[in-house]
């Protein structure tokens, strides 16, 4: 059996979702299980939601209606009587309308895990309906029964055991029926069946989770990119596709902020040596990038942009030396205000990190190291990482920006750079 992956590109319209149906039918005689995200843009919508009744905004509810009816339309355009559809997907969001109705009880984090599920509850149950249109043997499971966490709302931590067992129990015996599996990525179920999500883009390693658990000889992440990109093609002309590379390229590649794939696909899969391959739901003849288990190999410069970062100098108040208490305190305060720290360099007197830009943190952060530390924020700055670097790249990619803090090592160049816009 293998699992495929669809984002919410590859379900964008009505459009899409016939053209999804023509993709499928080349795989009828595959075990498939099919993993889908909300359709488009609809987690951001869903996030705008959460954020305006957290507000107290009124709008909060008129935008949920607006999401609801988008949705409809799409159902009118696919189906000619869509009654049962349409009372199912209605009946999706009345969960979230009464939410929205009553008074806040709950962390903003609980909240936002019961409304923005719902995007991807309601994309299966479209597709699942168009499938069944289209003679497609398939069956909708609730992947908030198959994949189990802790009660980490927004980045649930996966409990592999009873995971292992639920999706075995839930999915093998459908599969053996010759019936395929429609679930929901990124979402995912409490021991007390409360409702939890994986972290943005989650529905690869909902994907991986599964691919994982059955043993599946192949897991496919179909986007609308050709695969892995050596930049990021919107803004790098000379991006090309990378053929083939390792699990630890990858993880490397996502911990550095690529954004291809969630950076927690991989590790599941690399147990179980299974591959995963990356290609475009808009080119079927192109086999895209394979990531498998393969010696390492000799790899083109892979370039990495993170934009809106934040440079801090932190030096102590006396200008004493930087000693392991100093790092072990300014560590816990990043650890407990869940700050990541993209890069970092210390000298005598003063450390040097690079971390992601998020107002709010940033704040809290300055006011809880000021009784110790002096405090100097540079920004925006963008980080640039190279892996597999030359000397050309670096040079091309640095010659007239203003750089900040450079780290080489034999495989990576990381550049901070003041950002320019
Ligand atoms: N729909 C979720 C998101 O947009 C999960 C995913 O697409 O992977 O983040
Ligand atoms: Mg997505």
């Amino acid at each position: 059996m293998q699992v495929f992956k669809f984002g919410g590109a590859s379900i964008k319209n009505s459009n899409a979702i016939r053209q999804l149906a023509d993709l499928l039918d080349n795989y009828r005689k595959e075990q498939l299980v099919l993993v889908i995200s909300a359709m488009d843009k609809t987690t951001n919508e869903l996030e705008e939601v959460v954020e305006l009744y957290w507000r107290g905004d009124a709008g909060a509810t008129e935008k949920l209606s607006k999401i609801k009816a988008w949705h409809f339309e799409i159902v009118d355009e696919l189906f000619d009587s869509s009654t049962d559809l349409k009372a199912l997907v209605n009946d999706l969001f009345v969960e979230a309308e009464w939410i929205l109705e009553d008074e806040i009880h709950d962390t903003y984090d609980y909240l936002y895990d019961q409304i923005v599920a719902i995007g991807e509850l309601v994309s299966t149950r479209i597709i699942e309906a168009m499938l069944q249109q289209n003679s497609f043997a398939c069956q909708w499971l609730d992947a908030r029964s198959l994949i189990r966490t802790d009660e980490n709302h927004r980045e649930g931590h996966v409990d592999w055991e009873a995971t292992r067992n639920q999706i075995d129990s839930g999915i093998r015996p459908i599969l053996n029926q010759k019936y395929w599996v429609v679930t929901q990525g990124f979402i995912a179920g409490t021991s007390e069946n409360v409702t939890t999500t994986l972290g943005r883009e989650g529905s690869d390693f909902s994907a991986a989770i599964i691919g994982a658990c059955l043993d599946a000889f192949q897991v496919t992440a179909w986007k609308n990119v050709p695969g892995i990109m050596t930049a990021d093609p919107a803004i790098d002309p000379e991006a090309e596709k990378l053929e083939r590379l390792s699990y630890r390229e990858a993880i490397e590649m996502t911990y550095y902020g690529a954004k291809v794939i969630h950076p927690r696909t991989i590790q599941p899969l690399l147990e179980k040596s299974i591959p995963l391959t990356v290609r475009s739901f808009d080119d079927l003849s192109d086999p895209g990038s394979l990531i498998s288990g393969l010696d390492e190999e000799e790899y083109p410069p892979i370039k990495v942009r993170l934009e809106d970062q934040v440079l801090l100098q932190i030096s102590t108040l006396d200008f004493s030396f930087i000693s392991e208490v100093h790092l072990s305190d300014l560590f816990s305060e990043f650890a407990s205000l869940g700050v990541k720290v993209e890069l970092m360099r210390n000298s005598a007197v003063s450390i040097s990190v690079c971390v992601q830009h998020s107002s709010a943190k940033l704040d809290l952060l300055l006011s809880s190291l000021k009784d110790k530390f002096k405090t100097e924020v540079i920004k925006p700055v963008e980080l640039l990482t190279i892996r597999h670097y030359d000397n050309d790249t670096l040079v091309k990619l640095t010659t007239g920006r203003s750089v900040l803090l450079q780290e080489l090592n034999p495989q990576t160049a990381q550049v901070v750079m003041m950002q320019l816009k």
